[in-house]
């Protein structure tokens, strides 16, 4: 859509909205309203919740439009029409005759981003074609699949090794030895990775990601296509009972939730459906009321107040995420740019043990790691130093204010 309350659209969220939404083909659509006019004037509108360009997903609809059923009937089969071509059972199935061929006969359609069984060789002639596709390429479809770089909807930006290996080591280390991964195919990847050299502790680990592509790899426990903006799960009943189950199993215990959603989203609208989630789990049995589910939410330093506002028992810890395919966001030293990019948690920080090897060290007054460029302030009795000597680039030096920082990550990332 290209909006966000930053161009004068607001997220209305209420159960009225949510139950009279209409389904786009990314599930219920979210409703929004023009801020920027007087209140009695503001009209609002319906729109696609993972989509932020028209391009992707036109979908429009005014509140108070009646819609007719043959328009209703035209929009169920339009959104039929854009479901992946094949159900995820349908996937496995193909996955299982995939394995089965001679490695010379294992071809990947890089056009169609699809592992192709051998009766379908004739139609991708003229496409990119990878061959001998291994079970080692097998294992890491984030390394074979062409990461979805589309700024405004998939914003597909995988971890560097060193920070997924980084969260993965903590997640062990704190006694989790469940991960329901929301948005990151890399991690869920490293852990299957991890428990196909059977090591120990066993991890288990579901994956749930709008980038259906992954259904051709995982079977429906351990992936589902899923929107995190409306909590929507495009394999219906079945899918959202193998999230339930793993989400539950062993009564909730050492289950966490890492999430890295695209940058451009709406806080609010996630925060809605990992409130959800986190009722979900609630269900689970001996949970008393003041218990949390363990979440690392991985989100831009600037989102600090928003997500605080959502999450007030939030904090940010100081570890800079770096990733593989995003050029600006590198690791800090030997001078390469910085990330702007951090982890939101619900868990103790003093537990969260940073490493001393990228410069991060204790804070005895705050009881937290902190990047070496931190020091401790008198005047704030806390180590608040978020952006000075971050973005050392000359771009970035007259970045005072929020909206500043803002706009300048809107021009990077083209998402905000
Ligand atoms: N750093 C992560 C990837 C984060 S990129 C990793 O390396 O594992 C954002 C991820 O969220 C992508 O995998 C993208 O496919 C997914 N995503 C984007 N929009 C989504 C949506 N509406 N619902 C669920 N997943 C979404
Ligand atoms: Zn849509």
């Amino acid at each position: 859509m290209g909006m966000s309350a930053a161009a004068g659209i607001e997220l209305i969220i209420s159960q009225e909205a949510e139950s009279g939404a209409p389904l786009c083909p990314h599930g219920p659509t979210l409703l929004f309203a023009k801020v920027n006019r007087k209140e009695h004037e503001a009209r609002r509108f319906y729109a696609c919740a993972a989509c932020r360009d028209r391009k992707d997903c036109n979908f429009f609809q005014w509140e108070d439009e009646k819609v007719s059923v043959a328009r209703q009937l035209a929009r169920e089969e339009f959104n039929r029409s854009r479901q992946p071509p094949f159900t995820h059972k349908r996937y496995v199935e193909r996955y299982q005759k995939f394995v089965s061929l001679p490695l010379a006969n294992r071809i990947f359609c890089t056009d169609c981003q699809l592992l192709l069984l051998p009766e379908e060789w004739d139609q991708h002639t003229s496409h990119h074609r990878l061959g001998d596709v291994s079970l080692h390429q097998l294992k890491r479809p984030s390394h074979l699949l062409l990461p979805l770089e589309n700024k405004k909807t998939n914003a597909q930006y995988l971890f560097a090794d060193r920070t997924c290996q980084f969260l993965l080591d903590l997640i062990i280390s704190m006694g989790f030895r469940r991960v329901l991964c929301i948005g990151t195919p890399r991690l869920h990847e490293l852990i299957r990775v991890r428990q196909s050299q059977k090591k120990e502790p066993v991890i288990k680990s579901q994956l749930l990601d709008i980038d259906f592509r992954y259904s051709q790899f995982y079977s429906e426990e351990e992936f589902c296509h899923y929107n995190m903006f409306n909590h929507y799960f495009f394999g219906g009943k079945s899918a959202s009972e193998a999230f339930q189950t793993f989400l539950c199993q062993d009564n909730g215990e050492s289950v966490i939730m890492v999430t890295d959603p695209p940058f451009g989203g709406l806080v609010e609208a996630l925060a809605h459906s990992f409130k959800k989630i986190v009722g979900i789990w609630k269900t689970s049995q001996n949970k008393a009321d003041d218990e949390e589910l363990p979440i690392f939410w991985i989100f831009p330093y600037f989102f600090e107040p928003r997500i605080l506002q959502c999450f007030p028992t939030f904090s940010m810890l100081d570890y800079q995420v770096d990733y593989d395919n995003h050029a600006l966001y590198k690791h800090g030293n030997s001078g390469r740019k910085q990330s702007p990019v951090r982890i939101f948690t619900n868990l103790p920080p003093k537990d969260i043990i940073l490493p001393a090897e990228e410069g991060y060290k204790f804070c005895l007054l705050c009881q937290r790691y902190i990047s070496s460029a931190n020091r401790h302030c008198e005047i704030c009795q806390a180590c608040t130093s978020k952006v000075s000597k971050l973005l050392p680039e000359p771009g970035w030096q007259a970045m005072e204010t929020l909206s500043d920082l803002q706009q300048m990550c809107k021009t990077i990332l083209g998402s905000l």
